[in-house]
């Protein structure tokens, strides 16, 4: 099988490469630009600390910050026209996975028929879009590196996943910085996206050469630093290990796709809105347990790097007691099990879980999966992790 790899062309990490904004703008020959960015970031004064940049440089800047969680066809439809009207030559995403995927597809909008949910699946956007700056404010999706995009369909309740280069932002710079007020709660459940990505990552059917270093020091990095973000949201050194990790972590599944955790976490966010990371958290243990049969090596690589086995375990004995650990690490982020997250209530649940089954089935992600289930097989994941 041959593996293949496509990142953002510019990359910039570390503190302050926010500020690299106006010059990458001006490379990619961007005049005025569209900024794409929600309500949180503007309230905290960032999206004004970005746009300033841009205005100093003489950049024309219209802003669009009305993208919700799980953003939506609709906020896609609201930022085509922004960007219309104000003739914008390039976007800039400024926020978490939610304004930067609105601004993947808004981008591809610009140079693509519409409606979106034809380019639904793999490689099936035809044009590139207009050049699109990706400014992550957490640390968890990876999305500023990966080509891959998820949009809310609000007529038929799914997620639209797309995947194709043309989704590859042009830059990202990756700025630890813009992570430092997030509060713990979100912290925690992005940080375990971002694990979950290093893990599904490295699991993958499509896993190659390329993917597995980045992966494992994803997962590394989670392991050195998640507890400790958690406990202390100020501390600088394990806040940059994190921005590292959730960008490692989106360069290797973009590259080699997520699995099973992901394929049956975008319906619980679809009917429950439940966000992202949460979902993924929930699931995670349950179905690393499933998995574990048909990749015990890998799986005891990720127990080893997590460091959730003795030191001296068999491959057996260490895959065996990564999903405990996993559980482990969930309680100690006080992430919530799927019942008690918010929006969840057990008569919906059972009403759509079928549903829920067909529709991660659909996604095509449970068939990168290292031990690939059946839609009976997922409605049994669903109620262990209830
Ligand atoms: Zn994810």
């Amino acid at each position: 099988m041959l593996g293949t790899f496509q990142v953002p062309s510019t990359i910039i990490v570390g503190g302050g490469a926010r500020r690299e904004v106006a010059a990458q703008a001006q490379r990619l020959g961007a005049r005025r630009v569209l900024l794409v960015t929600d309500a949180g970031v503007v309230k905290l004064g960032v999206a004004a600390e970005i746009a300033a940049l841009l205005d100093e440089a003489g950049i024309a800047v219209a802003v669009l910050d009305s993208v919700q969680p799980d953003p939506t066809d609709r906020n896609v439809a609201d930022g085509l026209a922004l960007l219309r009207s104000q003739r914008c030559e390039a976007l800039i995403a400024l926020g978490g996975g939610s304004p930067i995927d609105a601004a993947k597809a808004i981008a591809v909008l610009s140079k693509n028929a519409e409606p979106l949910a034809q380019y639904i699946g793999y490689h099936k956007i035809p044009q590139p879009g207009l050049p699109l700056i990706a400014m992550p404010t957490t640390a968890g999706t990876g999305s500023e590196v990966s080509r891959a995009a998820v949009i809310t369909d609000t007529q038929r309740d799914i997620k639209m996943m797309m995947l194709s280069a043309h989704l590859l932002p042009a830059a990202a710079l990756v700025d630890y910085e813009l992570t430092m007020s997030m509060p713990p709660g979100l912290t925690a459940a992005v940080g375990v996206d971002t694990m979950t990505h290093g893990i599904e990552a490295y699991v993958s059917r499509r896993a190659h050469g390329l993917t597995d270093p980045i992966a494992l020091s994803c997962v590394h990095l989670v392991a050195r630093h998640l507890r400790t973000v958690f406990s202390e949201p100020h501390n600088k050194e394990a806040r940059a290990g994190m921005m590292l990790a959730a960008c490692q972590g989106g360069m290797a599944f973009s590259n080699s796709s997520v699995c099973l955790v992901h394929g049956m976490s975008r319906p619980i966010g679809a009917i429950f809105h439940v966000a992202h990371g949460l979902s993924n958290a929930v699931l995670l243990p349950a179905v690393t347990r499933f998995s574990i049969p048909a990749a015990v090596e890998r799986y005891a690589v990720i127990a080893r790097t997590l460091g959730c086995c003795r030191a001296d375990a068999s491959d057996q004995e260490a895959a065996e007691a990564l999903p405990a650990g996993l559980e482990k690490l969930n309680a100690d982020l006080q992430l919530p099990r799927l019942r008690a997250c918010r929006g969840v209530d057990q008569a919906r649940f059972e009403d759509v879980v079928e549903k829920m089954a067909a529709d991660a089935m659909a996604s095509g992600s449970p068939q990168n999966n290292p031990r690939i289930p059946t839609a009976a097989e997922i409605v049994k994941l669903y109620r262990e992790a209830w």
